[in-house]
């Protein structure tokens, strides 16, 4: 069977498959269902197209020929204009929405061709002639059996054409008032529901069969997205280190080689530069460690119930220098706002704060201000937010924000940075159970939060 549903979430699905934001798991199996549906076209138009045939060569003694043919010329009609559409759709991208249509449309053209069934059963029905209705019990009970096997993977279809089908002649035995014809019209009643058992015990299978392929196919393409990722996360990491290698390089060589006259008061500024790239090769390296044991899980965390009030107010402390030097205003908004203790690392959460604090300060502008404050927030959560009066964030830049080494082009900018903070931080937060975000207007500023459990509810 070919795969559609690779092609599917290959061409259509959210980028981000864990939101699967635009096709749900859900709809992927329903699209796998009407895959299967669409294959058995065949079977039940070329037998529905003979049956018909059959029954009016068979039923010419008894029905009026004109009515005969009428009804024979209606459903083989019906059924090329079946196969028609059926062959115009097949040019139709395969995406879910015209898969949904075409199952939609084509349960309507399996009703019709049911009702046909069902009124040629009324109409022709030989009131004193047994043989012939026991042929015509014959035929529709073959159909339902037929749909059982056809449309068990679109199971409206299946229910539209046996009930329209088969009904009418159940109905038209019991109208006959006889014992022999009550007990016929009994007979294909019990008939239809154990063919309605049965469709829907084949439905069940082939929805499972779905939900694998579809989950086999999920798989695959997260596991292509998360080697893409660390392919593009290798090429930018090498990138980050060489650029200070390079320039340590290249004041190095300029100090050492004697090829170029460096006067003296130069030689300090040159080896200053050395040591600030180094420094900078050694904070990346530390954060690569860092980032690589966040995200293989071995960061060391020791969960225990910590006051956020404290560890705000640390960090007010400890980064008010800083605010200080880049003339930023920083606020503690906390003041005598009752808060319940967090269940969190404590070191931890002042290295995920100071990370939120110095880039609301460093990405500020002179005279700026960045507010600290915290609730206790929905969901037995307390959430800490950090604002800043900053340049913002673009919205079109909003989904790279915690790629590692995505600085959002600020990489040849004056403010320094590794653009891996918010990755640790997102990675520190979730394996501290907590969940982080932000809302940002470009021009006016930013709001990151963080939220953690609270210590009573993790008891
Ligand atoms: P770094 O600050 O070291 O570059 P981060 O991972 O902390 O790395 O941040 C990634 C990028 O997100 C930054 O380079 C910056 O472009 C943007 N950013 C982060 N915080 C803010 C903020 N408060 N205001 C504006 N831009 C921000």
């Amino acid at each position: 069977m070919p795969n559609q549903i690779d092609n599917q979430i290959a061409s259509e699905a959210a980028p981000e498959l864990a939101g699967d934001a635009l096709y749900p798991r859900g709809a992927l199996v329903q699209a796998q269902l009407i895959e299967i549906f669409k294959e058995k076209y065949r079977i039940p138009l070329i037998t529905s197209s003979i049956l018909s045939i059959i029954v009016a060569i068979f039923l010419r003694e008894t029905v009026a020929w004109n009515l005969l043919l009428a009804w024979l010329v209606i459903i083989n009609l019906s059924n090329i204009a079946r196969l028609v559409y059926f062959m115009r759709l097949a040019g139709h991208p395969s995406n879910h929405r015209n898969l949904l249509r075409f199952a939609n449309h084509y349960t309507v053209a399996v009703a019709f061709n049911g009702l046909l069934w069902g009124l040629a059963a009324i109409i022709f029905f030989p009131p004193d002639q047994p043989e012939y209705q026991v042929f015509l019990a014959f035929v529709i009970g073959g159909l339902a059996a037929g749909a059982a096997a056809n449309y068990a993977a679109w199971l409206p279809a299946f229910y539209a054409h046996t009930a329209l089908s088969t009904l009418p002649l159940a109905i038209r035995y019991m109208a006959e008032g006889r014992e022999v014809s009550i007990i016929m019209g009994v007979i294909l009643l019990l008939f239809v529901a154990s063919v309605y058992a049965t469709a829907r015990n084949s439905h069940n299978s082939l929805r499972r069969m779905a939900e694998m392929q579809v989950d086999r196919s999920l798989l695959i393409k997260r596991l292509e997205q998360a080697n893409q990722a660390k392919t593009e996360f290798l090429s930018s990491m090498s990138h980050e280190l060489r650029t200070p290698l390079n320039s340590i390089l290249g004041f190095g060589q300029l100090l050492s080689d004697g090829t170029v006259e460096v006067p003296p008061e130069k030689q300090a500024s040159f080896a200053g530069q050395i040591v600030k790239s180094g420094q900078h090769l050694l904070d990346l390296i530390e954060r690569v460690l860092e980032l690589s044991k966040a995200e293989t899980g071995k960061l060391q965390l020791d969960l225990e119930p910590v006051s956020i009030k404290e560890i705000i107010g640390d960090c007010v402390d400890m980064m008010s220098a800083e605010a200080k030097e880049r003339k930023v205003e920083l606020f503690n908004e906390i003041g005598a706002t009752e808060l319940p203790m967090a269940f969190a690392d404590p070191a931890r959460t002042r290295q995920v704060l100071l990370n939120l604090i110095s880039n609301g300060i460093k990405y500020n502008r002179d005279g700026g201000i960045v507010t600290l404050s915290a609730e206790a927030g929905e969901d037995k959560a307390i959430r800490i937010v950090v604002r800043d009066t900053g340049s913002g964030i673009p919205a079109a830049k909003w989904d790279q924000l915690f790629e590692p080494f995505n600085r959002l082009g600020r990489e040849s900018g004056p403010i320094k940075g590794t653009g891996i903070g918010l990755t640790i931080s997102k990675q520190i937060v979730e394996q501290m159970h907590g969940r982080i975000g932000f809302e940002s207007s470009e021009g006016q500023g930013s709001e990151f939060w963080i939220e953690l459990p609270c210590a009573a509810d993790t008891d």
